[in-house]
């Protein structure tokens, strides 16, 4: 029987900044996402019935039908309905590296994992740009999940502008175990505190939007100057999460204060990353901010930037 194993890369946020609110209810952004090495591991193969299977090894993460994943195969079957009754159902299994709930699109990451398997158990030959509409259509991130790499985001995330790949940067994620910011939260909180900020009108969006191309991150990075990219991160988001979350405003003051590139939360959070040159670099750092806040809750990863998205395990 044909199975596929999947790499599902995380992402951490370079630069988020919140424009506006759009007619949808979501909110204009500008961001620059970075796919990194730390990934979930996807297998997926045909089920013995017509039904969708869904197993996952991290007690955090639903296996009904919120799972984004099991979402992702659902969509699958009602816009191929022939291939369905044709191959049968799915069974997803999802072996999870990325923390949950942590800001670096690990759901997002999962569900474009089982549309590109689903694309290739089921022989559908679709191309990228095909999947990556299917994507939008289940949330903002998954476009980008599929393609992976350094990409520009706007509208909902989901409108991509493929720039300059970085590489050779390494990554220290640092999160408590025991705290997690929901997305929809960090939002709606923004709106509440920051609605005065936004733009209104839709054609100033628009001009706003593309003079993001010539921004000094943009620049720094087809430059592949690390220095600049450190110092030009930047997330809005952090305005409402940190004041709400001290002990992640401390971590971060601890990474800020050690030899890095930069850091900065990622999307929602509560995630911190710190940018290094070296993978030496990086794990001295780590050890120093370990030794600075003894709280066994405080979770540490090192990894880098990765070059692709969704990719399958030969
Ligand atoms: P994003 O950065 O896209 O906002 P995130 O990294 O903050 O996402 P996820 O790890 O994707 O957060 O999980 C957010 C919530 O979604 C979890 O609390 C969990 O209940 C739910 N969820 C649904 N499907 C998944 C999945 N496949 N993996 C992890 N969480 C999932």
């Amino acid at each position: 029987m044909q199975s596929y194993s999947l790499i599902a890369p995380a992402k951490i946020n370079l630069y988020l900044e919140i424009l506006g609110d759009r007619p949808d209810g979501f909110h204009e952004l500008i961001m620059i996402l970075q796919s990194i090495e730390l990934a979930d591991r996807i297998d997926i193969q045909p089920s013995d019935t017509q039904k969708i299977y869904l197993y996952c090894d991290h007690p955090q993460v639903p296996t009904d039908e919120t799972n984004l994943a099991y979402r992702a195969a659902q969509l699958m079957c009602d816009v191929f309905p022939e291939m369905h009754a044709n191959y049968g159902g799915v069974s997803i299994k999802i072996t999870k590296n990325i923390p949950v709930a942590a800001g670096l699109a690990g759901g997002s990451g999962n569900a474009a994992a089982v549309l590109v398997g689903i694309n290739l158990l089921w022989q559908l030959g679709l191309t990228q740009p095909e999947l990556q509409d299917l994507a939008a259509k289940l949330g903002s991130d998954i476009p980008f999940c599929i393609a992976g790499g350094t990409a520009m985001a706007t509208g909902r995330g989901e409108k991509l502008d493929e720039i300059k790949h970085l590489n050779d940067i390494w990554v220290i994620l640092a999160k408590y175990e025991n705290i997690s910011v929901a997305t929809p939260w960090a939002y709606q909180t923004y709106r509440q505190q920051y609605s005065d900020t936004y733009i209104r009108d839709l054609t100033a969006i628009k001009s706003r939007t593309a003079k993001i191309h010539s921004r000094p991150l943009v620049e720094a990075i087809n430059h592949q100057n690390r220095q600049q990219i450190g110092k030009l991160l930047h997330n809005d988001l952090e305005k409402v999460v940190l004041p709400s979350y001290p002990q992640v405003a401390e971590l971060k003051s601890a990474f800020a204060a050690q030899d890095v590139l930069g850091t900065m939360m990622s999307g929602s959070g509560p995630t911190v990353f710190a940018l290094c040159e070296s993978q030496t670099q990086a794990i001295a750092v780590k050890d120093q901010v370990r030794t600075q806040i003894r709280d066994p809750q405080l979770k540490f990863w090192v990894t880098k930037f990765a070059s692709s998205g969704i990719q399958i395990k030969l």
